[in-house]
């Protein structure tokens, strides 16, 4: 077996046990594997081990490595088809490629952003699935929408014809204190709940990484995203 099927299957036990600890089914959890720096070849070791949702931070990087896969697929083990998802800042010289190549995108904290996605989604593809960027942290520098403007943006995402809102996702600072990231993800959990009383349909909650998931099962995350724990520290200066 190779590193990245081994580690898959430890982070899919982790995900087994978080969910048993949290009173959960495991189904509910969906794991999104982060190939952000790594090539085409590691993200076909993890669709060789039965992974097929895989998330991207950079629009060229992601779009360029969409196509290997592609090839590989196609060459090795033709009918699978996988599920990318946009999870990084974006800018809006980049919105058409990711309106073109993922069906999902995590981090719309803004109205333009919003716009322009519904409006570059190719009309033969289902519409995009959106979460908003929700910042936890309440510094101004880091990316996401402050809980207080949450409904009105939900809003007008939902009014937009190609996008399809489904829930929220975090960010939170890093910390070891299991409690603190709890905390944190608890406000992400009963701000969802707080939009769908207010008559929103909100049945994704995007929440926890490789240092932080257990944290985040236990506060009802249904999307990991879990890049270090499946693929190996990154190197950034390649
Ligand atoms: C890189 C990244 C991840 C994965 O983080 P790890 O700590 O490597 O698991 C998850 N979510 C976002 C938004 C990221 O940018």
């Amino acid at each position: 077996m190779s590193l990245i099927s081994t580690n898959l299957q430890a982070v899919r036990q982790q995900i087994v046990h978080a969910a048993q600890q949290a009173d959960r089914s495991f189904t509910e959890i969906q794991l999104l594997a982060v190939s952000k720096n790594f090539g085409a070849d590691a993200v076909f070791e993890a669709v060789k081990a039965g992974q097929t949702a895989f998330g991207e931070n950079y629009v060229q990087e992601a779009v360029d490595k969409i196509a290997a896969v592609n090839r590989l697929i196609q060459q090795k083990s033709p009918g699978v088809t996988l599920d990318w998802h946009f999870i990084g800042p974006i800018q809006s010289n980049k919105t058409r490629l990711i309106a073109e190549h993922f069906s999902w995108v995590h981090s719309v904290e803004r109205l333009k952003i919003a716009e322009r996605l519904s409006a570059q989604r190719p009309s033969h593809l289902p519409p995009l699935n959106i979460c908003l960027e929700i910042n936890i942290s309440e510094k101004e520098t880091k990316s996401g929408i402050h809980i207080s403007q949450t409904a009105e943006l939900a809003q007008q995402v939902n009014a937009l014809p190609n996008l399809r809102l489904r829930g929220l996702m975090a960010i939170p600072e890093p910390t070891g204190s299991v409690e603190l990231q709890r905390s944190s993800y608890r406000q992400i959990r009963l701000l969802q709940a707080q939009l769908n009383h207010q008559g929103f349909d909100l049945d994704t909650l995007s929440m926890g990484m490789s240092a932080d998931l257990d944290a985040a099962i236990l506060e009802g995350s249904t999307i990991v995203r879990v890049g270090t724990a499946i693929f190996g520290k990154r190197n950034y200066d390649q």
